[in-house]
């Protein structure tokens, strides 16, 4: 009278494989549940209860006892129901346990019996390992990009009994396509002006430099950052993989292929919380924006505006690529490796329109500092954004399409990764002089830079990697000629300069 199913629960982005251990024996009716189910899984006993019920199936007046192994590892969400129902159906004998061999069972379940989709399908069924994976249909498309098995559906109990029981054929497996997501890239073509936004984009990408744009409302920061992960690298191999586990574990569906191979792109809003952005949760653990961004954009609007334990959290991603959660009995280290674009007004003013500001260098200087705090030396890129000029909206045609821009992009990557390994923007410090050698006249400026404190120790290397990215979109091969590093001096404004004042 004893049974055992396999099923798997989700924490974090990863999925563990559970086993649903059930024993039926005589003695007071009722049912006990061990192996440290979270709330919705311990709930588990009534759904199934009546979901035996509903399809015409009976429920044992003996005592259950269900163990969820491995007993060490809290077990959050409601994926469970399924294997619990079949594991006391089979040690009841109302399934023979031959039928359920080799299968493993991923579903909620209704009090009417369906079978429903779960969130995180596609780790859970991949932790499944080779077993037949029998998943609602809801979750056909996430359990056959992450099956190594076959996988079968099941709409309803009394359905999948008689399927197990009496050789009913199994339902198709259609992809019910309900959560189509293949949100397109919006075009740098329909851009106009902005050529230094666009040249900071370009770098960007090409490089991996965090970048921040500072900007009057209404001069295009959104337009310009949202433009960005059409010019990333498609996904491939782990990554693709990692970041198509993450938006399942996270409920957000997949885009129609399955995989998700386009770079994301992420904006979330200034009023989320720390959990939304980094992860966790009371409930189950789920990943967080900046996973959700992992091989992409995380583009951060009105950057002053986050709460600073929020801004102060995305240090260890931005270090380490990844971020760790925790919560009581369950921890999780999720991929976090985003490319950080962050959007800011220039001053305490706003800016408004040009030549109106009246804000001096030093009051701008403390709102910079103050409202983006770590991060802002974090960022090798720093421009300006002004309002596109009357000339350039009118202007017809002339505006370099995203795929143009992206070959080149893709060309100064892989020179970066031939010749050391890393995209420029990680190169360490001690590297550069080796890989990025500057010329005589270069080096002097960079020293005038330096005497005249108008750079940093940490923004003289930022400096060196940008002029290097620059070299390598134009072809070039180091040593860094002058003319990179005037570049790469102009796109890292100094903060007191960054306001259309000056400009103006
Ligand atoms: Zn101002």
């Amino acid at each position: 009278m004893l049974a055992s199913i396999p099923s798997a629960s989700v924490i974090g982005s990863r999925g563990r494989p559970v086993t649903v251990e059930v024993h039926v024996s005589q003695g007071l009716p009722g049912l006990t549940m061990v192996g440290l189910p979270d709330e919705a899984c311990r709930e588990a006993r009534d759904r199934v209860r009546a979901a035996v019920t509903s399809s015409r199936l009976s429920w044992p007046t003996l005592r259950i006892t269900i163990n969820l192994a491995p007993t060490t590892e809290r077990k959050g969400g409601s994926g469970l129901d399924l294997a619990i129902a079949i594991g006391v159906l089979v040690a009841t004998g109302q399934v023979p346990a031959q039928a359920v061999r080799d299968l493993g069972f991923v579903g909620e379940l209704g009090l009417d019996g369906s079978v429903r989709a779960v969130t995180g399908a596609a780790p859970m069924v991949y932790a499944l390992g080779t077993r037949v994976a029998v998943v609602a249909s809801a979750n056909a498309r996430e359990a056959r990009v992450a099956a190594t098995g076959e996988v079968r559906v099941a709409h309803h109990l009394a359905e999948l009994v008689r399927c197990l029981r009496d050789g009913e054929p199994w339902p198709d497996v259609r992809d019910d396509g309900t959560d189509d997501v293949d949100e397109a890239t919006p075009d740098l073509a329909d851009v106009r002006g902005q050529a230094v936004a666009r040249l900071a984009l370009e770098v960007a990408a090409a490089g991996g430099h965090h970048l921040l744009f500072a900007g009057s409302p209404g001069s295009g920061k959104t337009m310009l950052a949202s433009r960005l992960p059409g010019l990333l690298p498609p996904l491939e191999g782990p990554a693709s993989i990692e970041a198509t586990m993450i938006r399942s574990a996270a409920g957000m569906g997949l885009p129609p292929g399955g995989m998700v191979r386009s770079a994301p792109f992420r904006a979330p809003h200034h009023s989320s919380s720390l959990v939304a952005l980094v992860g966790g949760g009371t409930q189950q653990l789920r990943p967080g924006e900046v996973s959700l961004a992992h091989g992409g954009v995380l583009f951060l609007d009105e950057l002053g505006e986050f709460s600073p334990s929020v801004l102060d959290a995305l240090r260890q991603p931005l270090e380490e690529g990844v971020v760790r959660v925790a919560r009581a009995r369950a921890s999780a280290t999720l991929e976090a490796r985003f490319l950080l674009v962050a959007a800011t007004n220039p001053c305490p003013c706003g800016g408004g329109p040009p030549g109106s500001c009246l804000c001096d260098e030093a009051s701008r200087v403390r709102y910079l500092r103050r409202l983006s705090g770590p991060l802002l030396d974090r960022m090798d890129l720093r421009v300006l954004v002004e309002r596109p000029d009357v000339d350039d909206l009118v202007a017809h045609g002339g505006a370099e399409p995203t795929a143009v821009v992206a070959g080149r992009v893709a060309a100064a990557r892989l020179r970066a990764l031939e010749r050391a390994g890393v995209i420029n923007a990680r190169l360490p410090g001690d590297r550069l002089d080796e890989v990025a050698p500057l010329t005589a006249a270069a080096a002097a400026r960079l020293r005038s830079e330096l005497e005249r404190q108008r750079l940093t120790g940490r923004g003289y290397h930022r400096v060196r990697r940008v002029a290097l990215t620059l070299a390598d979109l134009r072809g070039e091969s180091p040593p860094l000629i002058d003319d990179r590093v005037v570049e790469a001096l102009a796109l890292r404004v100094r903060l007191g300069a960054l306001s259309g004042s000056v400009a103006a």
